[in-house]
């Protein structure tokens, strides 16, 4: 069979998302304090008001991040986890777990693979939402190589590390964390989204939320002083390709069922 827009045959193609009040809990993994806020942060906003409790698990610290030569290094990791809570109580979120590698030299080692499931075998979320671990060649400041490897390292434990009670045997033998099926996984930030049908979430009301969150980041953000312009300016494109009225912004998805 050709591989024709109109004959869907993979599940991105097929799947419908399941409703927001179907879902108790989601988990979120990134790499960085602040790629939550700019992949997802007014999609984060609508899963929040619709009750789902949301817990953040990032990889590093971010002690990489920022633009200030004169900041002292040391201080950095602590900063940015502050301003990453403060960002995530901005939209609802009051659970945030941080793995502590270190910024700019995650792999997606087996040791994170261990780490990551520990997390959802701890929270047994609905829905997890993951980076992609593809590059986007149009766009290669989202393809930073932390990006992929959590991207890479999250899905590879959302099936079938996490369900696989063989798998990191000492989480189920020494933690007691048993085996856990996320049904759902989103992943953001991937170039897919061009030319595979995506799922789109109006965030045009949780715009201003979102923006708040990033401001939150700012030792990432401050000197930023066209952010609004630029984010609106992503999230105008995505309700353009989803065909929505003039006005509106979108934060774009792949969803899949992953039971
Ligand atoms: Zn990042």
């Amino acid at each position: 069979m050709p591989n024709t827009p109109t004959q869907p045959n993979t599940p991105t193609q097929t799947y419908t998302p399941m409703p927001d009040s179907e879902v108790q809990r989601a988990l979120v993994i990134t790499a960085h304090p602040d790629d939550v806020d700019f992949g997802a942060g007014g999609t984060i906003a609508t899963w929040t008001d619709a009750g789902i409790e949301v817990v953040y698990c990032i990889c590093t610290d971010g002690d990489a991040g920022g633009f200030d030569l004169e900041f002292p290094r040391e201080q950095m990791a602590g900063l940015r986890r502050a301003e990453q809570l403060e960002a995530a109580k901005r939209l609802g979120v009051h659970d945030v777990r941080y793995l502590g590698y270190p910024d700019g030299r995650l792999e997606a080692s087996f040791e994170l693979r261990r780490d990551i499931s520990r997390v959802i075998r701890q929270v047994q979320p609905q829905r997890a939402l993951v980076q992609s671990p593809e590059r986007d060649y149009e766009r290669i400041g989202r393809s930073h190589p932390d990006h992929r490897a959590a991207g890479e390292a999250a899905l590879n434990c959302v099936y079938p590390d996490a369900r696989n009670p063989f798998a990191h045997p000492e989480l189920r033998i020494d933690e007691g964390l048993d085996a856990w099926i996320t049904p759902e996984t989103w992943v953001m930030g991937t170039p897919h989204v061009a030319h595979l049908p995506a799922h789109y979430v109006d965030v045009t009301d949780t715009f201003d939320r979102k923006i708040h969150a990033l401001r939150a980041h700012e030792s990432q953000t401050g000197h930023m002083d066209e952010l609004d312009t630029f984010v609106g300016k992503w999230l105008r494109a995505n309700a353009e390709r989803a065909g929505w009225p003039e006005g509106r912004l979108a934060e774009a998805f792949l969803v899949m069922a992953t039971a």
